[in-house]
């Protein structure tokens, strides 16, 4: 079992991208068995997770935008979420936007901090379509914010206009209205990816945890080729620290990540 994820990560890491400064707040590394995933063959195991586990993560990304705005990009467990807020020195009421990739609880349970809403002053954006397909424990978590609460349509073919400089496109499949955000030449893309090691090399893998596999593999497929097409960096919330990347072909109708210094 590889630990040099663990022993060399931290929890905040910070990226600048042309106009914005992107910050990583981490609930921390883990190590994930292969078990719960679709597709995979003998000769996949071999090659990418001999020991049938791979690194992970559960992040979520700050992103302080040239206007000056606070924007979360999920919110993880909300485990850590206060702490590393807090080391980097942004308080929960400032807080101006929430922009929510879907609706999974290791995403959107740091909405609400000891039974009540944990960003007051917040603008929740979700879209339109993961809005209608939410459960009994999303309703109660967005129930908080119903006077906050943003439902849009995002870029189907390319990305469209939200919040400030920052832009959404649909990546359905996962859940059915799973979303990501692109800011400047850097796409965060929720959960594109789940388990890095096996997935990027062979992104037809799927995970039991997408609502619908062929379309999550589909729009994985579509986006990952959208990244290296505009030459984007990606930003992840199950990709080991730092969680920043390049996205590169690998020759073999698969891709290879490269973690930003
Ligand atoms: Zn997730």
């Amino acid at each position: 079992m590889s630990l040099a994820f663990a022993t060399t990560a931290q929890n905040t890491f910070t990226f600048n991208t042309k106009t914005a400064e992107i910050v990583l707040l981490s609930e921390g590394q883990r190590v994930s068995n292969i078990n719960n995933l679709i597709g995979l063959t003998p000769q996949i195991i071999a090659e990418t997770a001999p020991e049938n586990s791979v690194p992970g993560a559960t992040n979520a990304f700050l992103i302080r935008t040239a206007g000056g705005k606070n924007v979360l990009v999920d919110t993880g467990h909300g485990r850590e979420l206060f702490n590393n807020l807090k080391s980097v020195g942004v308080s929960p009421d400032k807080i101006d936007a929430l922009l929510i990739t879907h609706l999974h609880g290791d995403h959107i349970n740091g909405l609400v901090k000891d039974g009540t809403r944990a960003f007051v002053n917040a603008k929740l954006y979700l879209s339109k379509k993961e809005y209608d397909s939410a459960g009994e424990n999303a309703l109660k978590i967005l129930g908080f914010y119903s006077s906050d609460l943003i439902l849009f349509e995002p870029g189907e073919e390319s990305p469209d206009n939200l919040y400030e400089d920052i832009r959404s496109m649909a990546c359905y499949g996962h859940t059915p209205g799973h979303t990501i955000f692109i800011i400047d030449n850097l796409v965060i893309w929720g959960d594109l990816i789940h388990a890095m090691a096996v997935q990027m090399p062979y992104p037809g893998v799927a995970i039991t945890y997408d609502s619908d596999p062929k379309m999550a593999v589909e729009s994985r497929l579509k986006m990952l080729e959208y990244i290296v097409n505009n030459q984007l960096y990606s930003a992840g919330m199950h990709l080991p620290y730092p969680a920043i990347g390049r996205v590169k072909s690998n020759g073999k109708n698969g891709y290879i990540f490269t973690p930003v210094e």
